[in-house]
């Protein structure tokens, strides 16, 4: 599909220059004890020029959840190390051997897979063991990680390079001094008991920034994978703004297409709205309606925060509709506002949506 040369009434103003500065800051934040930063790129769909920005910014290893942006930035020229964030489907594996150099895992079928595949094309994968530690997402059970470590050992064409938990993604448990220090214990196991030394030994994401702040040692962990800390500024068990950094380097921008005084509630019989729900609406008398050219299609609008005071009355699929206040909002007009983590997915996502790059704070 190529609608990108039609216009688009609806786009993300994205500012290179306040991710370069969030890049900047938490690769030194996280250096100054021995942590070294994995740039998430799955968040943006493997923008090559926001890969750029982390690479040219002294972030060398960057992971997405998909090959399609592994090789989409690949391709683009980015120079980096590529990791496959999400263990691999036995469907894929032949495409993470060609795109990705490392990839984490959690199965042995596809670890015997990789490892078949790169022996055949005479090459060595590279694998970071995810390990299982609460959040009940993905993870090898640490009472299993003996048996497979000396199963995967046993293949050739693929190398143990590091190992990894995940937080604060699935069940919400947080990365907390315990958990870092069984991590840091199992590494030192693996590498005791395997004579095996461990490249990553990666503790986590952006959730983890309330532990690192607050301990002296990080022990074994080295390494952490940032997604949201670097493009929206916060870190992710509350969501409190990291000190220093930019939480607006992502605008999204909509245009008025429609602007009228009008109920605050609907009137006639009412049934079910576009999602099956029977909404609910408080009187608050007549107000200025104004609709915005994007709807629940594009993206998600619950994470969306208008920057004027006005307020997001609800959207269908390609209209949502603001009570605009005091705000004498127009057809044509512009409205801003802030994206959280949902939103800024979806808009990145989203193919109706233009993305504008801006380098100037
Ligand atoms: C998405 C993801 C991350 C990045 O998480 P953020 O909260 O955006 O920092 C890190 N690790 C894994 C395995 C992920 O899937």
């Amino acid at each position: 599909m190529t609608i990108r040369a039609a216009p688009a009434s609806s786009r993300v103003e994205i500012n290179l220059g306040k991710i370069a500065h969030n890049v900047k800051e938490l690769v030194q934040f996280y250096g100054s004890k021995g942590i070294e930063i994995m740039g998430v790129t799955k968040t943006v769909c493997g923008d090559p020029d926001i890969a750029n920005i982390f690479v040219d910014n002294g972030i060398r290893v960057l992971a997405d959840s998909k090959i399609e942006n592994l090789k989409k930035m690949h391709d683009a020229g980015v120079k980096a190390q590529f990791v496959l964030l999400r263990t691999p489907a036995l469907s894929e594996v032949e495409a993470v051997i060609n795109n990705a150099d490392i990839s984490m895992n959690t199965e042995i079928a596809v670890i015997r897979r990789l490892a078949m595949i790169a022996e055949a094309k005479n090459m060595v994968h590279q694998v970071i063991l995810m390990i299982e530690m609460g959040d009940l997402r993905e993870g090898i059970l640490p009472d299993n990680l003996e048996v497979f470590i000396q199963e995967v050992l046993n293949l050739k064409g693929v190398s143990i390079v590091g190992i990894g938990a995940n937080f604060a993604c699935f069940g919400g448990v947080k990365p907390s001094e315990e958990k870092m220090n069984r991590l840091s214990e199992l590494a030192g196991f693996i590498e005791s008991e395997f004579s095996l030394p461990l490249i990553y030994v990666s503790g986590g994401n952006s959730a983890n920034y309330n532990w690192f702040t607050a301990v002296k040692s990080t022990g074994k962990i080295n390494n952490l994978r940032l997604g949201e800390s670097i493009y929206l500024g916060r870190e992710t068990l509350d969501r409190k703004v990291i000190p220093g950094l930019f939480t607006d380097a992502f605008t999204f921008v909509s245009e008025v297409i429609e602007s009228k005084i009008k109920p605050s509630v609907p009137y006639g019989e009412t049934g079910q709205d576009a999602f099956g729900n029977y909404p609910q609406f408080r009187d608050r008398g007549m107000i200025r309606r104004a609709i915005v050219g994007f709807g629940s299609q594009d993206v998600l609008v619950k994470g969306l925060t208008p920057e004027l005071d006005i307020e997001i009355l609800g959207s269908s699929s390609d209209h949502t509709i603001l009570d605009a206040g005091l705000v004498d909002l127009q057809v044509g007009d512009e409205v801003k506002f802030s994206l959280d983590y949902g939103a800024l997915l979806s808009v990145m996502s989203s193919v109706y949506i233009t993305k504008k790059y801006t380098k100037v704070f």
